[in-house]
């Protein structure tokens, strides 16, 4: 029979996938000798079976019975016990943090008897009362499912009856009272009495806690991390620790570094007398960590201790809960602290520079989503700006909306196409879909570690906390800056997640430092993040096998793309080149009637492509360049036919024939399906003219640069073909026209000719393509929406978020490759056209090109190189190399 439970002994930090992220670090840190209260974990088996049978597995309940006596024996006392009562806390802990979404339960063996022996065995009556108020108060909404709100309600009618602003300062006898009404509240809201055995408790929070694995927040904050649904959550009892026994007792967050920039230093919040989630949820103000120091200074040198030990343990940055119960420190929890993703590429330099990881460990420290972070513009404060407030860094960016006061209305104006900042004084897990939609986060209230802190950080969404200058409303939808600026729902501001300041209207922005380092204006050791983006790209670029080209259709984006670092171009969209006036002569080309007409209109265009291409193999001089021929169906290049048609409708008799004759060919062009329709090499194929004049400007412009003691590289690529026919005819055309081209110009430049596979019958026929093709490159775009049935302009929109909901997909295939579909015909492909042609150089250019989770893919499959936009090369460059580490390590091991 599998075992579903593991006391924290028993366990270690690489069994997150069956203890939880929780559960395996209290195990771990039991094992290194910490001060962990005893406890045991349930597995994520035990709650996977719960959730697909509705019941707990067979043998769950002697397994945990034998835990708790295990455990009751290590304290000394009894769970529940009347006189003397051990309390456990039921923890929820998934394999991946979630902060805040998941529940737990507190307190768990009080009753109405052992309230009393709780009092006597602490001393303190009021304490006892409060912790057993706590109880029911969780219990009945986590468990019981019954509204907080009529907690909530009853504990602020006791505060005001008292005329007392906080709870703690309530006394026993009003705690006392407050525990019949929530008794009250829970018979008439549930149905039943409070339970008053503790085991009953413990097996009703326990399925509690895995049922809120699919709560509505923990299922819309997964698909928001792409955390896999099927996981489930670990479930940890502990005996409970008290923070809450008087003003030597307190709860506090930590982090080994500052999750926001990496500098080492102390980095956390404290409160004195409380108990569990007060800190983390913002609602008592918290003083900083470093007072601990003057209020407990044995337990703090203690803290300061321990928190070394973890990250020389962990070779990372931790972070951590503690509590103090009467002088006493206990660890609640650690855990590999979520980062920005600055603090995480100066993280990694700074461990790597104390000799703690390696360079290879610091390149797999950091991922391509993280450098487009810091990609991304910041504000440009040199002009005239409002400044309002300044408050905490929570999580950096630089982010304009309309402020909003709630999560709903964040949430509706998004839908409806507005950028919004969301203003809360704190934020708490129900303002989740609020966080997703708006721009930034702005609190009033809470520190570094506040919940909305943690979640922004986690999502990388900007976030100013704590701004406490400002006098939120939320009612009255405004809030006061100082000075009496009020800003009401719909103004815009601009929030600076970097540094925490908050400007009234919008700032404009500029390139980050790092774009900056990457165009070259800006020198790697003039800040120490470019810096450490500079070391983790070199070491990437070395140990990568795969080439990173870019998709660029000018001189400038080429120039960019190679500054970015990409060693070629990997698709010239010549389509590109046809729009604007050139359109004209498009439509001249298409209108023609005879011979001559179209020659006259190919003969105009061909001196401004190979001025294109020209600029184009200039700026990618000695790198290869894979100019693709026309591929759109030619009515793209024609006015829409509604447009046209009323138009020349309206005319009447006064209509002009270029309009007429315009009409009559959108209408002979027109397509019902264009994506299937005359394009790609059919066109080419099919309009006379068009891929001769395409070539010979591709290869006069090379000859021009050839003769000028240039290297140009073209190669050129046949868009769309699905049968080798259509290549070898393509290809003899081509190759008429390149000779032509030699002979005129004297100059003999080699000139590849490959195809694009991206129909599923090119995939198939891999093999009998590559008898003609001298390259492949893989149009993942085409080739998924073709495999699929789905039109990738069309469905994204169309039903793409319901799909995902089902489950259907966990990304859309259009972002990251369908490794097992898409993904099988690329295998097959490359497999087939190397068995006939060994060494065939391999690449891709469909948006995929500049996906971190897609660039794994294609490095394991074996192409030669990624093509994507000027901007992901960068991405693409670090996640080959991170691709690359990963395979050679699994390699030896
Ligand atoms: C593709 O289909 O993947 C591709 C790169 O071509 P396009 O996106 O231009 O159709
Ligand atoms: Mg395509």
């Amino acid at each position: 029979m599998p075992k579903f439970v593991y006391d924290f002994t028993e366990g270690n930090k690489d069994l997150k996938d069956l203890l939880g992220g929780k559960g395996a670090n209290l195990a771990e840190m039991t094992n290194i000798g910490l001060p962990v209260p005893p406890g045991f974990t349930i597995t994520t088996d035990a709650c996977r079976y719960y959730l697909t049978h509705g019941r707990t597995p067979e043998g769950l309940d002697n397994e945990v019975a034998a835990h708790l006596e295990d455990l009751e024996q290590a304290m000394g006392r009894k769970l529940g016990d009347p006189g003397d009562p051990l309390l456990v806390s039921v923890r929820s802990g998934a394999k991946f943090s979630m902060p805040g979404m998941m529940e737990t339960v507190l307190n768990i063996g009080l009753s109405d008897e052992s309230v009393l022996g709780l009092a006597k065995q602490s001393g303190n009556e009021r304490f006892a009362w409060d912790a057993y108020r706590r109880l029911i108060q969780m219990f009945g909404k986590t468990v019981l499912g019954i509204d907080g709100e009529h907690f909530e309600d009853a504990l602020d009618g006791a505060k005001q009856a008292k005329g007392v602003a906080s709870d703690t300062q309530l006394t026993a006898e009003d705690l006392k009272a407050l525990v019949s009404a929530f008794k009250e509240i829970v018979a008439e809201h549930a149905k039943r009495d409070f339970p008053q055995d503790p085991r009953d408790q413990m097996d009703l929070a326990i399925k509690a806690v895995f049922e809120s694995w699919n709560a509505d927040r923990a299922i819309l904050y997964r698909r928001q991390e792409r955390i896999p649904a099927d996981l489930g959550t670990a479930v940890n009892v502990v005996a409970m620790v008290f923070g809450n026994l008087g003003d030597d007792s307190g709860t506090g967050v930590a982090f080994t570094r500052d999750p926001g920039t990496g500098a080492q230093g102390v980095y956390g919040d404290y409160l004195q007398n409380a108990q569990g989630e007060d800190v983390v949820a913002g609602i008592r103000n918290t003083v900083p960590l470093q007072d601990l120091e003057r209020l407990d200074k044995a337990s703090y040198d203690q803290l300061m201790q321990i928190m070394r030990t973890l990250e020389n343990h962990y070779k990372d940055l931790c972070d951590i809960e503690f509590t103090i119960e009467r002088g006493k420190l206990w660890m609640l929890q650690t855990r590999v602290g979520k980062r920005t993703a600055a603090a995480a590429f100066r993280i990694a330099i700074q461990l790597v520079d104390q000799g703690l990881i390696d360079m290879d460990e610091a390149v797999n420290r950091v991922s391509g989503d993280e450098l487009a972070r810091l990609m991304f513009p910041r504000f440009d404060v040199s002009g005239d700006v409002t400044r309002i407030a300044k408050a905490i860094s929570a999580s950096p960016g630089a982010a304009v909306g309309k402020v909003v006061f709630d999560s709903a209305a964040a949430v509706a104006w998004a839908d409806r196409g507005e950028r919004v900042i969301l203003v809360r004084r704190e934020t708490n897990p129900d303002d989740l879909p609020g966080m997703i939609a708006a721009q930034g986060v702005l609190t009033s209230r809470g520190g570094k570690t506040s919940h909305a802190a943690v979640v922004a950080r986690g999502m990388g969404k900007t976030c100013v906390c704590g701004a406490d200058e400002l006098t939120v409303d939320t009612r009255g939808k405004k809030f006061t800056a100082p000075g009496g600026v009020v800003v009401s729902e719909g103004d815009v501001i601009s929030i600076d997640g970097t540094s925490g300041v908050v400007y009234l209207g919008e700032v404009p922005v500029v390139a980050s430092n790092v774009v900056q380092y990457f165009e070259g204006t800006l020198a790697p050791d003039n800040d120490e993040l470019v810096a450490a983006v500079h070391r983790i790209m070199t070491r990437a670029d070395e140990a990568r096998r795969l080439g990173v080209h870019a998709n660029a259709d000018n001189g400038p984006d080429c120039a960019r793309a190679r500054r970015f670092g990409a060693t070629g171009v990997g698709l010239v969209r010549t389509e590109h080149m046809f729009l604007g006036e050139r359109r004209q002569l498009v439509e001249r080309l298409i209108l023609a009637g005879t011979d001559e007409q179209r020659q006259a209109a190919l003969d105009a265009l061909e001196p401004l492509q190979r001025g294109d291409f020209e600029e184009i193999l200039e700026a990618m001089d000695g790198y290869p360049v894979t100019i693709r021929l026309i591929d759109p169906p030619l009515h793209e290049f024609l006015p829409d036919l509604t447009d046209l048609s009323v138009k020349v409708a309206l005319a009447g008799d006064d209509a002009t024939e270029h309009d007429r004759q315009l009409l009559e060919a959108v209408r002979r062009l027109h397509e019902q399906n264009p994506m299937l329709g005359l394009r790609g090499v059919r066109l080419v194929l099919l309009i006379p003219g068009l891929l001769d004049m395409q070539v010979r400007a591709i290869a006069a412009a090379a000859a021009e640069l050839t003769k000028a003691g240039r290297d140009p590289r073209p190669e050129i690529m046949i868009p769309l073909t699905a049968t080798v026919q259509e290549m070898e005819i393509s290809r003899e055309r081509a190759e008429k026209v390149l000779q032509a081209v030699a002979a005129e110009t004297g100059v003999h430049d080699e000139i590849p000719i490959g195809t694009m596979i991206e129909v599923p019958r090119a995939a198939l026929t891999a093999g009998e393509i590559a008898r003609s093709a001298e390259f492949f490159s893989f149009g993942t775009n085409d080739l998924t929406q073709m495999t699929w049935g789905f039109s990738r302009d069309d469905v994204e929109g169309a039903f793409f978020s319901p799909y995902i909901d089902m489950g259907i997909f966990g990304v859309s295939p259009f972002e990251t490759i369908d490794a097992d579909g898409v993904g099988r015909l690329v295998r097959i492909a490359t497999e087939e056209g190397r068995a006939t042609r060994p060494g065939l150089h391999i690449g891709v250019c469909g948006e995929h090109g500049g996906d971190p989770a897609s660039v794994w893919f294609f490095n394991e499959v074996g192409l030669d190189y990624v093509s994507c936009s000027p901007f992901r090369v960068p991405i693409a460059r670090l996640e080959a190399g991170r691709a690359a580490i990963v395979s050679a390590g699994s390699d030896t091991r």
